[in-house]
């Protein structure tokens, strides 16, 4: 197998680009594949610096990496979630690729601002992914307000789009549907705007990117992920993509090009303002303000049983 660009030998194969790479030449291809998002999408404006929100996994450090061999000005934001070990190795993991490289970093931990994941599904009946989807939202919206950034960038790839697509597809979640795309400008003063530039790179893309960059990054899953409807549906796509390479990204830049525009006039109300935090909200208390209050009712119920 020889490299499509230089015709030395190649180390990988990306069926769905009918092309196969030596690591020489993957690396900046991968590259120039999501500049040519970000442009198209008219994600990120040269001069702008970005928040990258960076969970420690593969997608957001080679994001990062990426961003910076592109020239942007960059920092990293890690949130500490307090999902046990699976936690301190990702906050652990993030802080080794920032300090390796001189990058600055924003290190939170969910626990010091008052609630962490752990604690979260512990005193509530919802499920971990909720509760850890509503407060990474949130912090994500008000760590870049406060900072005074313009945009933040998330790690999201094709298979998470894809997967999220198919799920709301298959109960034709129509508002969901009309939020579905890689850039998010904002809808309220306090939103920044947010980005995707790996909407159309995979899991394993990213894999091969950070394996040939030499990035080091936790491997294991989520352990709350385990058994999660999402990967079922990754699942499904990978076998589609298996037997129709390219049916993946077909799927979601088709979505993007040309039913996500019909949808826009579903998007519903622009969100109102949290009466006790002043962040965006659609009812009278934002979702994580919510959150903790129930959190925090149940706690004290607890303690006063025990006492
Ligand atoms: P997930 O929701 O875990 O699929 O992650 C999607 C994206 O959210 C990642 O690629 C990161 O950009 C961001 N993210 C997830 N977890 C964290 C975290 N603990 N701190 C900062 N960003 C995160
Ligand atoms: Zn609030």
């Amino acid at each position: 197998m020889k490299c499509t660009r230089c015709g030395g030998r190649a180390e990988i194969k990306l069926r769905q680009h009918n092309a196969a790479f030596c690591r020489d030449c993957y690396v900046p291809f991968i590259q120039r594949q999501v500049e040519r998002s970000i442009s198209k999408q008219k994600m990120i404006e040269p001069d702008e610096h970005v928040l990258v929100a960076v969970s420690g996994g593969k997608d957001s450090l080679a994001l990062w990496d990426i961003l910076i061999e592109l020239g942007y000005q960059t920092t990293g934001l890690h949130l500490g979630l307090g999902i046990g070990e699976y936690s301190d190795r990702s906050t652990d993991t993030a802080l080794a690729f920032a300090q390796q490289r001189g990058l600055q970093l924003i290190n939170v931990s969910l626990r010091d601002e008052g609630l962490a994941v752990d604690e979260a599904t512990a005193f509530t009946n919802r499920p971990a992914c909720s509760a850890c989807g509503t407060l990474k939202r949130y912090y994500f919206d008000k760590l870049a307000l406060d900072r005074g950034f313009p945009v933040i960038a998330t790690g999201h790839n094709l298979d998470d789009e894809a997967a999220r697509l198919l799920g709301n597809v298959l109960h034709w979640q129509v508002e969901y549907l009309s939020r579905q795309h890689p850039v998010l400008q904002p809808t309220h003063e306090k939103f920044v705007r947010k980005v995707k530039p790996l909407y159309r790179t995979t899991e394993y893309e990213s894999a091969a990117y950070c394996f040939f960059r030499k990035i080091d990054y936790v491997i294991e899953e989520c352990p709350n992920s385990v058994g999660a409807t999402q990967l079922t549906h990754k699942h499904v796509l990978n076998q589609l993509e298996a037997a129709s390479p390219g049916s993946k990204l077909q799927f979601v830049q088709e979505f993007i090009d040309k039913a996500q525009p019909l949808l826009r006039d579903d998007a519903g109300d622009s969100p109102g303002t949290c009466e006790n935090c002043g962040m965006p909200s659609y009812s009278e208390l934002c979702a994580r303000c919510r959150l903790v209050r129930e959190v925090t009712a149940k706690r004290e119920r607890k303690e006063a049983r025990a006492s």
